[in-house]
């Protein structure tokens, strides 16, 4: 672009150089071609030159001018007439001025010797006309110096303006070649200014989506300071609300406080009460249950009260031998805490059992047996089937240990819970925890520790934290105790079954502690066997069901009368229940009876061993009513 101008100035000025160098040169060519045209001037005679012609003439030229002036002054014969004769030989205008005069001569024609005056006529003409040369040529010899000085002059002026003008080229080739610098670095300049052209483009590309993105931005943040705001007061009301639900849930706080005091000791009193309760009760006490018949319906020989449900009537109607005499009518009257009929639900039952359950819970040590022959109904009432309905007491109760330790752990409690499942037959105890191989089945001792408690040694205990847990450990003893009866040798109705729960609860704010057991116990079938029909094993069975049972009812008795030595030690299943069975422990039995008449005198037997603990528990708790 702006190259182009600088490239023409350069045209232009070399353009001038070389003109004014033609214009130079030329004129000093000029002068030296000049110098030899003026040569045969000075020989020219007569002929009347240009003017500019003669001032070309050179300046040496003249001095020979003059001297052919120096010779027409002073002529010779000779000389003039070698130039006649020259002039006369070149065609010359020397012909002319003779030939006017020939009207005297003749032209060529020579005059006659004796013309003398004809002669010296022509002699004077032809000085006049030398003269006349002479002169001329002296002007113009003058013309000639005039402009050689003038050409000199003009010489020195040109070679002056040379001079300046080369100065002027150095002075413009110095600026050229500053200019040529300048091109470059406004070349450099120039593809800068591209690329910053570029960039700039690229970042107003940039600035205009910044521009798009801030006016969204600012819109946006212009909403939300909208939000804000409304948030802001919206917070300064949730705030104030917050003061006033922190002033309220301080006094709650204080009030909840109060009100835990007021519910451990409601809680403490409650314990005391149904202790207090069950003491009145009896700490040991016997419930009656009649297992229906198997087609429904009621036996005969069997009433039950309907004005309470405490006593049961055995009755018997025996025939006359010889039928002279009326048939004979006895009736065995027996009353216990709680008769339960063939329709009493599970539930029924329980209910009656789970104040005993809450006394585990509140640290007292509580024992439940179940007594009857066998086929009476003691695993239905312990164990019970596997549906809701139809449970016993073992899955009931530790259904509700649980459910209320839930609900004592609200208050601070923390229980810990250990179950152990152990079976006793012929004396010996079995683990129906067990999992490993039979073979390897361990033994097992009864031991009494240092506090004096009982514990069974390698025997599986079994730490539980819910009701499924323990349910899975029932199903396992059940598993256990089913693989060791055979057809011939039903087991499981001539050993005792125990189950044990170990609670330890801790309430680590009031720094309480407390300890219990509760047994729930499967006994064996108490149905006494024809002694001739008893022979080897199952004699022994016989003496070992029939010595642990009757050492049961002997410790309960000798319990009940509070005597001070009680048997615990007599059979295994005494000593196994030593510690839930004194002091302040709550002990209840069930004897389960079967309603078929040929069962009456099993029934009978049970109803006397069961009450004879009873009478034992009534009789104290009457004694104390005195
Ligand atoms: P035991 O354990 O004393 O030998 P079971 O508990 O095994 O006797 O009872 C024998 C049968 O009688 C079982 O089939 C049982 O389901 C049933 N049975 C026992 N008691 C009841 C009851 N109260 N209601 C319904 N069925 C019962
Ligand atoms: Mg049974």
């Amino acid at each position: 672009m702006s190259r182009l101008p600088v490239m023409s100035s350069k045209r232009v000025l070399a353009c001038s150089s070389s003109e004014n160098a033609q214009d130079l040169a030329p004129a000093q060519k000029r002068l030296r071609k000049d110098a030899d045209p003026v040569k045969p001037a000075a020989t020219v005679i007569g002929t009347k030159r240009p003017a500019l012609a003669a001032t070309r003439a050179p300046i040496s030229r003249p001095l020979r001018a003059a001297g052919a002036a120096t010779v027409a002054a002073a002529p010779s014969r000779g000389v003039i007439k070698q130039s006649v004769a020259s002039a006369a030989a070149k065609g010359g205008n020397m012909k002319q001025p003779v030939a006017s005069t020939g009207t005297k001569t003749g032209g060529t024609q020579k005059r006659n010797p004796w013309d003398l005056k004809g002669k010296v006529s022509d002699m004077e003409d032809k000085v006049r006309n030398y003269q006349t040369k002479v002169k001329t040529l002296n002007q113009e010899n003058e013309v000639l110096q005039d402009s050689v000085s003038q050409s000199q002059r003009k010489m020195v002026q040109v070679e002056k303006e040379l001079q300046m003008q080369r100065s002027q080229i150095g002075e413009y080739e110095r600026k050229l070649q500053v200019l040529a610098g300048v091109q470059d670095e406004l070349e450099k300049v120039l593809s800068d200014k591209n690329v910053l052209q570029k960039e700039l483009t690229n970042l107003e590309g940039k600035y205009k989506v910044m521009e798009t993105l801030r006016d969204s931005q600012e819109t946006e943040l212009q909403t939300l300071k909208m939000k804000l705001s409304v948030q802001e007061s919206t917070l300064a009301r949730v705030q104030a609300n917050l003061r006033d639900s922190e002033e309220e849930v301080r006094s709650l706080k204080e009030t909840v406080a109060q009100q835990k005091d007021e519910i451990y000791a409601g809680e403490m009193e409650r314990r005391r009460l149904h202790n207090t309760i069950q003491e009145l009760k009896g700490n040991i006490r016997v419930f009656c249950r009649v297992r229906p018949l198997v087609g429904g319906g009621l036996p005969k020989h069997i009433q039950l009260a309907t004005s309470d449900n405490k006593a049961i009537t055995l009755a018997k109607t025996e025939e006359s031998h010889t039928g002279k005499t009326a048939d004979t009518h006895k009736n065995y009257n027996f009353s216990f805490d709680r008769v339960f009929g063939p329709r009493a639900s599970q539930q029924e039952v329980f209910e009656e059992i789970s104040l005993l359950v809450q006394s585990a819970l509140d640290g007292y040590n509580v024992c439940c047996f179940a007594y009857g022959q066998t086929g009476s109904g003691k695993t239905y009432t312990m164990e019970g089937d596997e549906f809701d309905e139809t449970r016993g007491v073992i899955p009931r109760a530790v259904q509700q240990i649980f459910k209320a330790a839930g609900k004592l752990g609200e208050q601070g409690w923390e229980f810990t819970f250990t179950a152990s499942f152990v079976e006793i037959y012929n004396e010996t105890l079995r683990d129906l925890l067990y999992t490993g191989k039979s073979s390897k089945r361990p033994e097992h001792e009864i031991r009494k520790t240092a506090s004096n408690e009982v514990t069974i040694t390698n025997l599986t205990y079994e730490r539980v934290t819910n009701e499924d847990q323990v349910l899975g450990l029932i199903a396992l003893a059940n598993q256990n105790r089913s693989t060791a009866q055979t057809a011939q040798n039903d087991r499981s109705s001539r050993s005792h079954s125990v189950f044990q729960l170990d609670i330890e609860g801790v309430n680590a704010g009031r720094d309480v502690k407390c300890k219990s057991t509760l047994c729930l116990v499967d006994l064996a079938g108490s149905e006494r066997m024809v002694k001739s029909q008893s022979q080897g094993d199952r004699f022994k069975e016989m003496t070992a069901i029939n010595g642990s049972l009757s050492n049961l009812g002997i410790v309960i008795a000798a319990l009940a009368n509070k005597e001070s030595y009680v048997p615990y030690r007599n059979s295994k299943l005494t000593y196994l229940l030593q510690g839930c069975l004194g002091g302040n422990s709550k002990t209840l039995m069930f004897v389960n009876i079967a309603p078929e008449p040929d069962s009456f005198g099993e029934t009978l037997n049970s109803l006397r061993f069961a009450s004879k603990v009873n009478d034992c528990v009534i009789g104290t708790a009457t004694a104390n009513k005195k």
